[in-house]
């Protein structure tokens, strides 16, 4: 089936460079996200996939063939957008089979697929409606089914959920990943919406700037960013500059910044180099004692019903942690410790 490769990948517009040398690879059946925010070069990168964008400069292979210069109706590839796409003067019967049509596929084998389609996407009751008598959810259904009667190896997202509200959203997303598997489709699915790409993924390929700043499974790219723009942008996290001042002796590092010194577990770091360094909210832990005692006094409280979000100021900067004590308030002093493991060190500094 229809794996992905892409080789330095680029695309400019005019003197601007929306993609920039990018380079990847997507395995068959694989379920990856584009996820970054406004302008950093999504719905290029797919155009670049479906033949709608010819590339500046590098390849794309599908299913191991070439197609950097083959139009997007010569490729194995099926598009689906934001439910406002479908044709509103066709029923739903009309825009399922309209690619079939357009395609000449033979009548048995279109009844055959559109069968499959209707059936696991459960449109039997709607088939004779207009998109405008559908539900949300419905008409998005209708547009995906409209792509998958297509039988793509490949199908790509852009943004098909956005106009949904956020319980539908939550329903659309469970059967889109359900359909891809039963299916064995290989998946593209471009988002700006972290929760949606950490819920649905494979893996994720966060972008910024026109390049792809790490491409990791949700865990990995939660629990282990790489750089300072990921780490921010995957959750929250608190991150700082950081001195390297020494070893602790015991296969980590002793870090000045500007909380006071930290210790964390990283032993290939040279003695003065500046590094970016993070840590997550729900890390700092109220009740341990130990390495990397903290103390702080609180500016802002927000309950979250299951935990609490504190805003401290910690000599002028403002760190936010997460516990589930109760009865802290803002003005209280709280004090809180990191595990050495949990500081991630990041991109080093210029
Ligand atoms: P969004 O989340 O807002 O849809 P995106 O990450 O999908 O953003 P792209 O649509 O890929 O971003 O655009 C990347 C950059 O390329 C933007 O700065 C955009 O203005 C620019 N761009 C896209 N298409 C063109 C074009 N045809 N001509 C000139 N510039 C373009």
């Amino acid at each position: 089936m229809g794996g992905i490769s892409a080789r330095n990948l680029k695309m400019e517009f005019g003197s601007f460079v929306a993609v920039r040398n990018v380079s990847f690879e997507v395995a068959s059946g694989e379920f990856v996200t584009l996820l970054g925010p406004s302008g950093c070069g999504k719905t290029t990168l797919l155009k670049m996939i479906s033949g709608f964008l010819t590339p500046t400069h590098g390849e794309i292979h599908l299913a191991g063939q070439d197609v950097t210069r083959t139009p997007p109706e010569k490729r194995d590839t099926a598009l689906c957008f934001q439910s406002y796409a479908l044709f509103p003067h066709l029923s739903v019967l009309e825009n399922l089979e309209f690619g079939l049509r357009q395609k000449r596929v033979a009548g048995p084998e279109r009844k055959t697929r559109l069968d499959a389609v209707i059936s696991a996407l459960d449109l039997s009751l709607h088939l004779e409606k207009l998109p405008n008598q559908l539900s949300g959810g419905q008409q998005q259904r209708v547009a995906l089914g409209r792509a998958l009667v297509m039988r793509p190896s490949v199908i790509l997202f852009d943004e098909p959920l956005s106009n949904l509200d956020a319980k539908l959203r939550d329903q659309v997303r469970i059967e889109i990943r359900r359909i891809q598997r039963d299916f064995g489709l290989t998946a593209i699915y471009v988002t700006h919406d972290q929760a949606e790409a950490l819920a649905m993924s494979d893996r994720v390929f966060v972008m910024n700037g026109g390049v792809i700043e790490q491409a990791d499974t949700p865990e990995t790219l939660y629990g282990a960013p790489k750089t300072s723009f990921v780490a921010d942008f995957i959750g929250s996290a608190n991150v700082l500059e950081a001195c390297v001042t020494g070893t602790d002796g015991n296969g980590g590092v002793e870090l000045a910044t500007s909380l006071g010194p930290l210790f964390a577990k990283k032993t290939d770091l040279q003695e003065g180099r500046m590094v970016k360094i993070c840590w997550r909210p729900e890390h700092a832990d109220l009740e341990a004692g130990g390495t990397n005692r903290l103390t702080a006094r609180v500016t802002h409280r927000a309950f979250q019903g299951h935990f609490t979000d504190l805003h401290l100021d910690m000599d002028g900067t403002d760190i936010r942690i997460q516990t589930n004590r109760p009865g802290i308030l803002e003005g209280d002093t709280v004090s809180f410790s990191l595990q050495p493991e949990q500081i991630v060190l990041l991109e080093a500094v210029a």
